[in-house]
């Protein structure tokens, strides 16, 4: 008998795979339509998951990812604010 702890999984908003909650980032909209990236994995309200991955971010802002998963419309301005709270080096060095 196998005794193997399977650790809970996530579906990232990007790529759309699943891994490891523990090494996704989990971003939350709270009751008052706020979106946050939740760092404890325990804040209340709607959740959805990203790989730890800016080509996946990119991937939901262009796939509406977000929207899809708060099924609801989520402004660029809120997709440009989580990436530099996910991804602040990254933001630093944009090119086009
Ligand atoms: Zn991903």
């Amino acid at each position: 008998m196998k005794n193997l702890k399977k650790s809970p999984e996530r579906m990232c908003i990007g790529c759309r795979t699943t891994h490891p909650k523990k090494d996704m980032i989990r971003v939350v909209r709270s009751p008052d339509q706020a979106y946050f990236v939740d760092l404890t994995g325990k804040s209340p309200g709607r959740g959805a998951y990203i790989c730890r991955n800016e080509e996946c971010f990119r991937r939901a802002a262009k796939e509406h990812g977000f929207e899809r998963a708060f099924k609801s419309n989520v402004e660029a301005a809120v997709y440009e604010s989580l990436r530099k709270e996910i991804f602040p080096n990254e933001a630093a060095r944009e090119e086009s």
